[in-house]
């Protein structure tokens, strides 16, 4: 799809299964078994969908999944079948190979998010895009860097520190314009400085959901995930960014989401709702 300069393209790096209580926090399974295939361990079925940007000679990855380097145990525990993951073959279908991408936005640094940033060569861990440079915000790299307790599993330091000792790292704070049309928009509801994209369009805009609405399913305020590390600010948080995405006919792009890609979404009763689903 097209916005403003840019063409976006949904990037699939694969399926994994999460405890479907956690993703589902509060809400009784009874109430969201139906939207989710679950398997026999409660589990239900996810995607690590990544966003490619490409225009104004630049060729932007947002997010980069799992990556390669999870250990068997890790594989088993999130039922991840189908790796490693060849980003080169991916990229193939865009005429693209590692080297090509210029720009690499982490919405925030959870394992799922960014565990593809790096890769293992012999026994260093560099860089999967050479080229680029990685953006994060600032307070997400020193939660990263210094985790609570809650998320510690959440964060590998191999999936990140690389990208600053090679100097590919620059830090962002708060919500900036990143290039022309490309926006990045900070929330703290799941992790502190959690970052969204925006993909200006003229008519219509593409917004960047990551972990603030991780499926399709999650679109009611008050479904929101175990895992979010502050759930009283998530939900105006979440009802902000909801809002505007009706007021600017924004689309909204799952990472998480294992069949619907993208989104509007419309006014509600109460919260905002589901509208329909945009081919990706
Ligand atoms: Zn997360």
């Amino acid at each position: 799809m097209i916005f403003g300069d840019y063409e976006c393209h949904a990037l699939d790096l694969g399926e994994f299964w999460v405890d479907g209580g956690a993703m589902f926090g509060i809400i009784p399974k009874l109430e969201w078994q139906s939207q989710m295939v679950v398997d026999d361990s409660n589990r239900v079925r996810l995607k690590t969908r990544s966003l490619l940007i490409q225009g104004n000679d630049r060729n932007i990855i947002v997010d980069t999944g799992f990556g390669n380097k999870l250990p068997q145990e890790l594989l088993f525990y999130y039922g991840i079948e189908n790796n490693p993951i060849d980003m080169n073959l991916i990229l193939s279908g865009f005429e693209l190979d590692v080297h090509h991408i210029t720009d690499v936005i982490l919405t925030h640094l959870h394992l799922d998010h960014t565990g593809g940033s790096t890769v293992k060569v012999g026994n260093t861990v560099e860089p999967t895009f050479p080229n680029a440079q990685y953006y994060v915000q600032t307070e997400q790299w020193e939660q990263a860097c210094n985790p609570h307790e809650r998320d510690v599993d959440c964060f590998i330091a191999d999936d990140f520190m690389p990208l600053s000792s090679h100097n590919q790292l620059q830090l962002i704070d708060g919500s900036i314009t990143l290039f022309e049309g490309i926006e990045l928009m900070a929330s703290y509801g799941h992790t502190v400085a959690q970052q969204h994209v925006v993909v200006k369009g003229r008519d219509q805009s593409l917004f960047f959901c990551a972990d603030l609405v991780p499926t399709s399913a999650h679109i009611p305020v008050s479904w929101h995930m175990a895992y979010d590390n502050k759930p009283l600010d998530l939900f105006p948080e979440k009802d902000y960014f909801l809002r505007k995405a009706v007021r600017e006919n924004w689309i909204l792009f799952f990472e998480h989401d294992p069949n619907i890609a993208a989104a509007t979404v419309k006014e509600g009763p109460k919260w905002i709702q589901f509208d329909r689903e945009v081919e990706f």
